[in-house]
């Protein structure tokens, strides 16, 4: 058996002796994993500062704070949850008792993305184990230090029978998704995406899929560009621009693009210095890999801002690109890296044609003071998230589904909705063995005079 098979296997009999299951447990391998990030914060931290360049305190705000009040949320409300839900009765059912039941799926698979190591990939696994689940945990092989650091650590604190951390690339990925598992969890782009959905399909395992795409952004000519700019500088280049939900690029009238550029550099100036290359909240790119795709995309558009970039560091200034057209390389992926392209639209009705025109995005962005303009933006486009007037920070909202739609995936999870998606809702019907007569319309033969018809 390879160590895939292993860990699956293990993790399936730890959940068959159902000890995943009561309510105590959950809450207890939930305050363990809690009392994993306060007492080995440093360990995760320096981790993430090796594999990211993110500073002590950006860990903290983009990773561990969130994650602990996810946790904190669960042990708050796990009863709640998991308590039998009532539901509406009929007429024939009046005087029965009729209810969903929430209950685990069983062993979970949990395959996590690099760009956030340690959100994307333990929040699902507080969704798992609260909702009664075993998982699987395979961190992102790209953060090297961090998958380390999640393998080390995560079996000190919790049952490391049910919750196995596995380690490795696409081969140990391929691996485990030729295991049976009754829920995927895949975090990362959208074309392992499709490879990850192929191999659950062979044992009819449903998915959820949190994927990528291009997040635009739409500014309207009567808002207060230097506040927009601000927000979305902040939203583009935090984590050197490898943000799934970052806004990938800009709409706006040909009237306001210099203005928009000069509040840009403005706010690049104030986040990050003159030099952003030496300021500790300035990020890197992952690996050569990606410094490589990312400069590709500047090669055919105008750079109104930045372009400086070092491949041994692994650094691209934080970069604006100017009167971009939409066939130019930077419009044909994720950017996924700190370039912020702009382009020019004659108004809403072209941005909004433009925005239809691509796939779903997972996240969508409308600066403006208009609730009208908001509210078309808002039914006549669709996406996975839409905020007005800042960029991000639906993510940390735990009472909103966190999720894509088309290609920016499917399923969603955060706060409650973790537990759901990752629960099966089951239907339940308790009747008495009494109240005969009540049946006798239902059963043969069915005479009209029966039925009163
Ligand atoms: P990645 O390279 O770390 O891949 C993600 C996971 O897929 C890894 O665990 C890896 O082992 C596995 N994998 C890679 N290739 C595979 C293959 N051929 N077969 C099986 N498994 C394979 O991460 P990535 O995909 O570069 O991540 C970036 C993408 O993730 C971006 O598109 C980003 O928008 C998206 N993302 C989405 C969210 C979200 O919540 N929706 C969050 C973070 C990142």
């Amino acid at each position: 058996m390879s160590r895939e098979q292993q860990a699956v296997a293990r993790a399936r009999k730890a959940f068959e002796t159902g000890r995943s299951k009561p309510l105590e447990y959950r809450i207890c391998q939930l305050k363990n994993l809690q009392r994993l990030f306060t007492e080995r914060q440093k360990e995760i931290v320096d981790a993430i500062k090796k594999d990211l360049n993110k500073s002590e305190q950006g860990a903290q705000l983009y990773e561990t704070l969130g994650l602990e009040g996810e946790i904190g949320l669960a042990l708050r409300k796990l009863k709640e949850w998991a308590a039998p839900r009532s539901v509406e009765k009929n007429l024939l059912t009046l005087s029965d008792t009729v209810y969903i039941q929430p209950e685990p799926l069983g062993v979970v698979l949990i395959i996590g993305a690099w760009n956030y190591p340690w959100a994307v990939t333990i929040q699902p696994l507080v969704g798992a184990i609260a909702a009664g689940n075993a998982a699987v945990v395979k961190p992102s092989e790209v953060c090297v230090h961090t998958a380390k650091v999640m393998e080390d650590l995560l079996p000190l604190y919790i049952d490391k029978e049910l919750y196995p951390v596995v380690t490795g690339g696409v081969t140990e990925t391929q691996e485990l998704l030729r295991q049976r598992f009754d829920h995927i969890f895949y975090t990362g782009n959208s074309t392992v995406g499709k490879i990850i959905m192929e191999a659950a399909a062979k044992n009819l395992t449903p998915v959820t899929l949190e994927l990528g795409g291009k997040s635009p952004c739409y500014i309207d000519k009567n808002c207060d560009i230097s506040i927009a700019c601000r927000r979305v500088t902040w939203g583009k280049y935090t984590n050197c621009g490898q943000t799934c939900i970052a806004p990938d690029y800009i709409l706006c009238e040909p009237s306001i693009q210099d203005r928009v550029i000069e509040e840009v550099k403005k706010s690049i100036k104030e986040f990050y210095t003159d030099n952003p290359k030496t300021c500790p909240d300035y990020g890197r790119i992952i690996n050569q890999h990606h410094f490589k795709r990312v400069m590709k995309l500047l090669s055919d558009s105008t750079i109104a801002a930045g372009g400086q970039n070092d491949e041994s560091d692994c650094y691209i200034a934080p970069t604006v690109l100017r009167d971009v057209k939409p066939e130019a390389n930077v419009m044909q992926e994720e950017i996924f890296g700190p370039v912020l392209p702009i382009l020019t639209v004659s108004g809403l009705d072209e941005a909004i044609k433009f925005i239809n025109k691509r796939e779903k995005p997972l996240a969508l962005y409308v600066f403006s003071p208009d609730e009208k303009l908001i509210n078309k933006v808002r039914d006549e486009t669709s996406s996975g998230g839409m905020v007005a007037n800042d960029c991000l920070v639906h993510f940390s909202i735990s009472s909103l589904p966190f999720g894509g739609v088309g290609n920016s995936g499917m399923g969603s999870y955060h706060g409650k909705f973790s537990f759901d998606q990752l629960s099966h809702m089951r239907s339940c019907l308790i009747k008495q063995l009494k109240m005969e007569g009540v049946n006798s319309m239902r059963y043969p033969p069915h005479t009209a005079k029966k039925l009163g018809w």
